[in-house]
């Protein structure tokens, strides 16, 4: 299929893979409020209320007992990373890192959806079959017998990577059987990483999308496979949406006031959009119209540009407009975005930018030497966001349609890093090198 995206002054840029902004023409004020929408803001707090699953959590997870078994992140403020990149006048207001890179159990954002999915089918799988009895304590599922109980069911996803290893962790902790589909650019320590954990790893010569449809093939003749859909999932993208309400209170321990006055700015890379979208609904949720939520993608896998710019009504894939889906950011590798992540972002989602993958190196390189950030590619797309909204065309346009202009100085931005903790050390080195060769300034 080719499409032909519509007139827009990004169109140019999108089509050569020129890094750019898209601010979305159907942006709306109060968009959350749509009632055909296929999610309520009620089932943000409902999600939240799930964590009474922490102390199941806990008990699976050592590392969580420092928080009780939730799983979160820090929010830091932008420092000696400002003035490299070039953030350090006043117009630029505050700067902040959300360090899901950092998250425990998966090392990435993932942990929030893969996790608290994985997690919630147990505990509705043993309530089902009688292992958990109303009024009964919560950690008897990382019991022996419930181990054997899981072990009798697989659960099964598709995946570039991370989700696969935040679903992987989660169901062997429990003692289910786990199978993950991965695509063509997974990356090697990834799928040992899986091995190890005694997770079956099936490696298809193809892109993302394939791999999930392979997954749900298999997993739509077996009843003893559950599969978590990273197309159309609900569960993993209102996981993602309890981040915003986690935001709210970070910002509200220092003192941010987030208000007409004070807007507040999220830049969230995204792959098929579930974390992102979830992410973006939940802030909606929280922060109402004082929020404006951008995505960030590679300049050869902007799915959710392509297909929100376009307004068709089918899914329009990077491949219809002539982009290769190619990156060495494997976690936003995604030719063709969620179809429900575009139905509650269609009014709700201010613009995308993309970005090329040198600059993603370079600012790997920049957050470790000056923050002590440890990133994945994918993770460091959010730093070019500041610079889109104040400085590019588009940027100004949409903060004058806005009225934001006059209050830059008093904004927030927060840069949301979403994976890096579980990089092999040798990885690691070998993204420093390669920031290093293509040199250059942040
Ligand atoms: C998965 C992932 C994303 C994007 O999330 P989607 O739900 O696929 O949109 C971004 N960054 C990293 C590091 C990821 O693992």
């Amino acid at each position: 299929m080719a499409i032909h995206l519509p007139d827009n002054p990004a169109r140019s840029d999108v089509l050569a893979a020129r890094p750019t902004l898209w601010t979305n023409p159907h942006y709306s004020e109060n968009a959350i409020a749509d009632a055909t929408l296929p999610v309520r803001p009620s089932d943000v707090d409902e999600a939240r209320e799930n964590w009474r699953l922490a102390p199941l959590l806990e008990a699976c997870f050592p590392e969580l007992q420092a928080t009780n078994g939730e799983i979160r992140s820090d929010l830091v403020p932008l420092e000696a990373m400002r003035k490299a990149l070039g953030y350090d006048g006043a117009e630029f207001g505050t700067l902040l890192v959300k360090a899901d890179n950092a998250l425990p159990v998966a090392g990435s954002i993932k942990a929030r959806g893969g996790v608290y999915e994985v997690f919630l089918f147990a505990e509705w799988l043993a309530r089902r079959e009688g292992l958990l009895k109303a009024g009964e304590d919560i950690r008897r599922l990382a019991g022996p017998d419930a181990k054997a109980f899981f072990s009798r069911y697989t659960i099964a996803v598709g995946s570039t990577g991370n989700l696969g290893l935040s679903v992987g962790v989660a169901a062997r902790a429990l003692g289910f059987r786990a199978t993950v589909h991965m695509s063509a650019d997974a990356k090697a320590w990834k799928v040992e990483r899986l091995t190890r954990l005694g997770v079956a790893v099936v490696r298809h010569d193809a892109d993302y999308t394939t791999a999930v449809e392979n997954a749900r093939i298999a997993a739509e003749s077996d009843p003893t496979i559950y599969f978590v859909d990273d197309e159309q999932s609900r569960q993993l993208f209102l996981g993602y949406s309890v981040a915003a309400l986690e935001l709210a209170g970070q910002l509200q321990a220092r003192g941010i006031v987030v208000d007409a006055e004070h807007p507040l700015f999220l830049y969230l890379p995204c792959g098929i959009g579930g974390a992102p979208g979830g992410v973006a609904y939940g802030a909606k949720t929280v922060f109402g119209d004082n929020v404006h939520c951008f995505f960030v993608e590679p300049v050869q896998s902007p799915c959710a540009l392509v297909h929100l710019m376009s307004g068709s009504a089918d899914l329009v894939s990077v491949y219809d407009v002539g982009l290769t889906n190619r990156t060495e950011a494997d976690g936003m590798a995604v030719a063709r975005m969620s179809a429900f992540v575009a139905t509650v972002m269609r009014r709700m989602l201010a613009g995308v930018f993309t970005v090329d993958d040198p600059s993603l190196f370079r600012w790997l390189l920049s957050a470790h030497h000056s923050q002590n950030l440890r990133l994945e590619p994918s993770a460091a797309a959010g730093f070019a966001g500041p610079d889109f909204l104040v400085k590019h065309p588009a940027g100004k346009d949409f903060c004058a349609q806005w009225q934001i202009g006059g209050r830059l100085a008093q904004a927030t931005h927060v840069i949301w890093t979403t994976g890096g903790a579980f990089v092999p050390e040798d990885r690691f080195q070998a993204f420093l090198r390669t920031a290093n060769e293509i040199g250059g300034p942040t």
